[in-house]
């Protein structure tokens, strides 16, 4: 489970297809007090997309009212196909280091990942929201990035660690993972890692600290961070289809198919929906646009919005609600309007 872990997270990392950007506009409706990270950006007016092909990549813009994706650029006569455009130009950092995926935007800064192929160095970056000021905020090495959380001007970030061969080059992951709190004002670190190095993922802040989830063989645990510390909230039960949001554990029950709900110490499981076929999670999370997303047979993903309590999708990774339509990510990572199956109808529970 350990290795499939990792690939479930290799898989974010390449395939988050997901993505966004900036512009000029609306910087704040993309104003957030915490982001997670790798996750999309969502404006009044649309959604900023990246895309890669695993060499090139470029960032889009999706219009909602026009529903018309488009390059990321605002140069005038510009064929938006190499890198003389803004929209390529920007994944690209120091010739080398490229983004992968998907930017984060937290206080109207956008921040981006910018890595060697090989994974095992890289930057974020930071810039305004229509790309320009691009600033380094903190450089690594000798790790990979896999997950992370921004809130109170900080970083939370796990690094995946490498084997090395006996030329001390890096290889593949080990399963040993290294967590460290960044200052995003002067780039500034403090390890925080967990006994052993394993695997974790900061999910959100809530009342009382940071939920974290700590990643083991079969059944995880539920930890809080505060005050650089760590306190054991659930040991041992936690699983692959469960995540914490606002304060409750939600999950999908794959012996009856059904999206629950309960309170952080609580062991009542409230029904909220039936999903009607009984799916065995690889891995459940909630985006930063309150999208409860329990990925199966990878990359199929069930969605559901947790707020209005609706199933999405079975199939697709719903990115959010605006204006009573739903957005995903089509097989050609750009990203579409959901049409067909409403969610409404399937409402249960
Ligand atoms: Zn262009």
């Amino acid at each position: 489970m350990k290795n499939k872990m990792i690939w479930i997270f290799v898989c974010l990392i390449l395939c988050a297809c997901n993505s966004q950007t900036i512009e000029e506009n609306n910087a704040d409706d993309v104003d957030r007090s915490q982001a997670i990270l790798f996750d999309s950006v969502v404006s009044n007016d649309g959604i900023y997309n990246f895309l890669t092909d695993g060499y090139n990549g470029h960032f889009e813009f999706y219009d909602f009212d026009t529903e018309q994706n488009v390059p990321l650029c605002a140069k005038p006569n510009c064929e938006h196909e190499d890198m003389n455009c803004d929209a390529y130009s920007l994944s690209v950092y120091k010739d080398e280091f490229i983004c992968y995926s998907a930017p984060t935007v937290y206080k109207n800064q956008l921040y981006v990942n910018y890595t060697l192929p090989t994974l095992d160095a890289g930057y974020i970056c930071s810039m305004d929201l229509d790309g320009s000021n691009r600033k380094e905020v903190f450089a690594y090495k000798d790790e990979c990035l896999v997950s992370g959380l921004m809130v109170d001007d900080k970083l939370y970030g796990v690094f995946g660690q490498f084997a090395k061969n006996e030329q001390g080059n890096n290889m593949n992951l080990n399963n040993k993972y290294k967590s460290y709190c960044y200052d995003l004002d002067n780039g500034d670190r403090k390890e925080i890692s967990l006994e052993n190095d394993q695997n974790m993922n900061f999910v959100q802040k809530g009342d009382h600290g940071i939920y974290v989830i700590r990643f083991n063989d079969l059944n995880h645990d539920l930890l809080l961070y505060n005050d650089e510390e760590y306190e054991m909230i659930e040991e041992g039960t936690f699983t692959n289809a469960m995540t914490v949001y606002n304060e409750k554990v939600y999950r999908i029950n794959s012996e009856n198919g059904t999206f629950e709900s309960r309170d952080i110490k609580s062991t009542e499981w409230e029904p909220l929906i039936s999903i009607g076929c009984e799916k065995e999670i690889s891995f459940a999370r909630i985006n930063s646009y309150g999208i409860f997303l329990a990925t199966y047979e990878f990359p199929k993903t069930i969605a559901i919005d947790v707020a209005k309590n609706v199933l999405i999708s079975q199939e697709m990774n719903v990115i959010c609600e605006n204006d009573g339509s739903y957005y995903e990510y089509g097989s050609n990572q750009t990203i579409q309007k959901r049409s067909g199956l409403s969610g409404s109808s399937l409402k249960g529970g």
